[in-house]
């Protein structure tokens, strides 16, 4: 448990530093509400005791910064215990006021002390995992639970920003549709599990052409998800004519290089995909648009044989 300890006065940060570092506290002094700021951001504390008044920064400012700071970071909380001379009404609700969650007086009893400390920390504790918890939460509500991609959600709320920025710089944007070829018999002649094995295939494919694309700074942002399905989205703000055309012959390649046994899909032998694309300028189309272009032209690869792509 790492305590902070603000407090200008040297004799009394040597009581309280004392006392606390007896109850098994790792103690740090901060001797202006400034150091102690310095100090939060570099290290953390588990719970904070100020001091009010001190030169330089005094508590109440102090804490209203450190309740800034946490303001920009999902629920994070610091327990602060403002250091009174007395124990008054009006003091309490100062403190609280300040954003402090509790004040103990200095002269405080020992078992008044430990006490105290034992309850915040006990808040303090479960805070930090339900926060944990919110992370992990988000985290799966964003990801497509058998690939590990973006999940159609998450795409939306990527793609928004990256649209609007696109559209705000009037650059181009590609986008590429695909969808595995006669999926229905692979399951049907191979089963459900192998399915999904190979969905998961096809993604790490499509993960491995976007990263190659972007690491190459062809592409800028490009990313996929996992759109519903068997069909993927391929999504690339800033992009050339060009490089989009590569990116949908690169994935078609990379997907047939994969092997992956399919017997039912007409000569091929193997899995394989058609894509759908569109290439649009942000500024002047709309992002419904480009899907329904991309689907239209998913459709037409599906017909003109599949295992190709239709990007005009
Ligand atoms: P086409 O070449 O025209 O795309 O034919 P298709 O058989 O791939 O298309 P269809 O839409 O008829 O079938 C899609 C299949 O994808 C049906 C569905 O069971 C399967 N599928 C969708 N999601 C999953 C999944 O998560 N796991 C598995 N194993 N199969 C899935
Ligand atoms: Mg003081
Ligand atoms: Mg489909
Ligand atoms: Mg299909």
């Amino acid at each position: 448990m790492k305590i902070l300890l603000v407090e200008d006065s040297r004799a009394m940060a040597a009581v309280m530093s004392v006392r606390l570092a007896s109850f098994g506290y790792e103690v740090t002094l901060a001797e202006n509400g400034e150091v102690a700021l310095t100090h939060f951001r570099q290290n953390a504390p588990d719970l904070i005791l100020m001091d009010i008044e001190m030169p330089v920064m005094n508590g109440f400012e102090a804490t209203a910064r450190i309740r800034a700071i946490e303001a920009t970071q999902d629920w994070a909380w610091t327990p602060i215990l403002f250091l009174t001379a007395s124990d008054t009404q009006e003091n309490l609700i100062t403190a609280i006021e300040a954003g402090g969650d509790d004040f103990l007086v200095k002269s405080v009893a020992e078992a008044v002390l430990q006490a105290k400390m034992k309850a915040m920390t006990r808040i303090a504790a479960l805070r930090k995992r339900l926060s944990v918890a919110n992370r992990l939460l988000s985290e799966q509500a964003s990801r497509d639970g058998l690939t590990g991609l973006s999940n159609r959600r998450h795409m939306d709320l990527t793609l928004d920003l990256s649209w609007s920025e696109a559209r705000e710089h009037g650059r181009p944007f590609g986008l590429l549709m695909l969808d595995i070829d006669h999926f229905k018999r692979f399951n049907d002649h191979y089963g459900h599990l192998a399915g999904d094995d190979c969905l998961c295939a096809v993604a790490r494919a499509l993960c491995t052409v976007v990263e190659r694309f972007n690491a190459e700074r062809l592409t800028e942002g490009a990313f996929v998800a996992r759109y519903g399905g068997e069909e993927f989205a391929l999504l690339m703000p800033l992009v050339e004519r060009q490089v989009y055309e590569r990116v949908a012959e690169a994935v078609l390649v990379e997907v047939r290089r994969l092997e992956i046994p399919h017997r039912c899909n007409a000569d091929w032998g193997v899995v394989t995909t058609s894509v759908g694309g569109a290439f649009v300028d942000a500024a002047r189309d709309e992002l419904v648009q480009m899907f329904r272009t991309a689907d239209e032209r998913l459709y037409a690869a599906k017909g003109a044989g599949r295992n190709c792509a239709v990007l005009a």
